[in-house]
């Protein structure tokens, strides 16, 4: 089981995210099982990123019972979408809503992707409770759980908790009896036992994605590669992608940093001997997965989204139909790129379905990310949320 829960803030700007990492840091560094990060340098949140991706964001890992959770803050909404698109697995969502203000429509938005690229646990802080009364709180309660059911979350099963961010992160005494910072051990409650629980089960299915070969004396080629997921032993027999077909090969060795390995199953660098294929047929990007396996297809329905001016991406918006490549895994692969029928163009710093259609078959699988290359320059980001034909 997966050791650490990622967990995204969402919410409305000024409802108090940054002021609620804060008071979690705050507090929760007291009893030993967060750093202590200010305020400031929360809501300045510094450039991060997965996988070569640049987002804004600021992270605090809380140590729990058994897990780790890292939750993050985004300062804007671009670096939000851009987390819900790249971010490989976001195992919850803690959604902030300023009672004073209620749910505003950029966060139905936000929920609505969150939905569409897989999210399925919410939990909800209403915040500045100390600014209105409790019949307040409850008609914003009364808004946020309609505007869950309307994207598709099952409202009565997301936790709802009450407390005040400021408050909290001003006292920062870190006990649970505490009027002011209570909450955010109800919040560290959900997080453990909401999010952590039957959060999505580690990929079991085997894939390699290979991207340096050649031949050694025993007719056997030598593959270096990244592992993605599941796991390989020496004589396995598994399946090869190569330029042309697909092949079935048999494992005669693994290798981590040079040392020889019977089985492999962490991510990370991995070499592999193989018998079967010739280091001629094969190229960079290339997958090697279990056997059995109905990956291998040309296209897919995503969720993009394209990089602003600042993001260094495009300035014009991307037509209906486009020629580009992708980006999956390393592999670059020459693509059609087609908006749905109710959109004609896609603005940069925006976010669509998009159909693309690849001119090489590929591994896919839902969930899978990838970038938009036009000309040699990433123009944009998606996730797989369909695997067609
Ligand atoms: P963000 O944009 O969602 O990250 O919001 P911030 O955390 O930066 O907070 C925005 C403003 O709301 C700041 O002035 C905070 O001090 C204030 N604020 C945040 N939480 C509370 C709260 O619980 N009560 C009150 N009264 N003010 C709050
Ligand atoms: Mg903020």
């Amino acid at each position: 089981m997966c050791k650490e829960v990622n967990i995204s803030i969402l919410g409305h700007v000024d409802h108090g995210k940054s002021s609620l990492l804060a008071a979690i840091s705050n507090s929760f560094s007291k009893v030993g099982i967060a750093p202590l990060v200010p305020y400031e340098q929360i809501d300045l949140a510094v450039i991060g990123g997965d996988e070569g991706l640049k987002l804004n964001r600021a992270q605090i890992k809380i140590s729990g019972a058994n897990k780790d959770f890292i939750v993050s803050d985004y300062p804007s909404h671009q670096d939000f979408v851009k987390s819900m698109i790249f971010a490989p697995t976001i195992d919850g969502i803690l959604l902030v809503v300023s009672a004073a203000d209620g749910p505003m429509p950029q966060t139905r938005e936000h929920l609505g992707l969150a939905r569409k690229v897989g999210v399925e646990k919410i939990a909800v802080l209403i915040n500045k409770i100390d600014m209105v009364g409790k019949s307040l709180q409850e008609m914003v309660v009364n808004e946020v759980k309609q505007l869950l059911n309307d994207v598709g979350f099952k409202s009565s099963a997301c936790p709802i908790i009450y407390g005040s961010a400021l408050q909290a992160r001003k006292c920062g005494c870190g006990k649970k009896e505490c009027s002011n910072c209570g909450f955010l051990f109800d919040i560290l409650n959900s997080f453990e036992n909401y999010f952590a629980l039957n959060g999505k089960v580690q990929e079991k299915e085997t894939l390699l994605i290979l991207n340096e070969f050649s031949d050694t004396p025993f007719g056997m080629v030598l593959g270096k590669g990244t592992f993605v997921s599941g796991k390989i032993s020496k004589e396995d027999s598994l399946t090869i992608l190569t330029k042309s077909t697909t092949k079935t090969v048999k494992v005669k060795g693994l290798e981590i940093d040079g040392e020889p390995k019977e089985e492999v199953y962490n991510k990370g660098q991995v070499s592999v001997y193989v018998e079967g294929v010739s280091a001629k047929d094969v190229e960079k990007g290339t997958p090697l997965y279990k056997n059995g396996l109905n990956n291998i297809k040309k296209s897919f329905n995503s969720l993009c989204y394209i990089f602003r001016k600042e993001e260094d991406g495009r300035i014009e918006p991307l037509p209906k139909e486009s020629q580009l490549s992708v980006s999956i895994f390393g592999r670059l692969i020459e693509a059609k790129v087609e908006l749905p029928k109710d959109r004609e163009t896609l603005l940069p710093g925006d976010s669509s379905f998009a159909k693309v259609h690849l001119s090489k078959e590929f591994f896919l699988k839902k969930g899978f990310s990838f970038y938009l290359v036009e000309d040699g320059k990433n123009i944009g980001i998606g996730k797989i949320v369909e695997v067609g034909e």
